[in-house]
């Protein structure tokens, strides 16, 4: 088990309904050295590919896109949840259901931070039906930037959203993912990502 792996069977909590809960150390606390280790695993799995900007979404990718970003040398901008009257200059917008919260929302982004001259990683905490994931790469398309790659932390395997973007041809590094999970024993199994797929 690699690092990730080790944390979530220690202090991840499976709910019912296919939802993880890692808020000790991802999602509300924020384990930073934890972080750290993500930002540098990115880094050796992405080795040689050009990225000049990050891409996530809020709340939950903000804080793990930061820390990569200090091992990319890279701005991160973030997809906003909700209309803001602030964004002048027009802006890129996809709409994205929640898995969690279970509602539509439009994510935007700004057209001044994100054009074609950007080699883009994007970078999120859940990969699970893939619905964030396709807003911000029809973000990505729309800014006419290129998509180097994706990084995830948790990808749950049993959803088809890791499918459905690695069919697509996309690069997807999820540090975790997350084979079956059971709310009524807590038993959690990971892919074996040392075997080729
Ligand atoms: P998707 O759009 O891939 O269905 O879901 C991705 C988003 O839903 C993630 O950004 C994350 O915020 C949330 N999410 C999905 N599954 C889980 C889960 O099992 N646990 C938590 N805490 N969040 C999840």
């Amino acid at each position: 088990m690699n690092f990730l792996e080790e944390r979530i069977q220690r202090d991840g909590i499976v709910k019912e309904g296919n939802v993880l809960k890692v808020d000790t150390f991802l999602n509300h606390q924020m384990d930073i050295r934890l972080f750290r280790q993500m930002g540098e695993e990115w880094k050796r799995r992405f080795e040689g590919v050009y990225v000049n900007k990050i891409l996530t979404i809020e709340a939950s990718g903000i804080g793990i896109a930061c820390i990569a970003s200090e091992y990319f040398d890279a701005p991160v901008v973030f997809a906003k949840k909700s209309q803001s009257i602030n964004i002048d200059g027009g802006m890129y917008v996809a709409e994205v259901e929640s898995f969690t919260h279970k509602c539509r929302n439009q994510v935007i982004v700004s057209k001044k931070f994100l054009g074609p001259d950007d080699h883009v990683l994007i970078i999120d905490d859940f990969l699970a039906n893939g619905c964030a994931l396709q807003g911000l790469i029809s973000i990505v398309s729309q800014a006419g930037a290129v998509l180097e790659g994706i990084g995830i932390a948790i990808e749950k395997g049993f959803q088809p959203g890791g499918r459905t973007i690695r069919n697509l041809g996309y690069r997807l590094e999820s540090l975790a993912i997350v084979e079956s999970m059971d709310a009524a024993t807590g038993k959690i199994c990971f892919r074996d990502q040392s075997q080729p797929v």
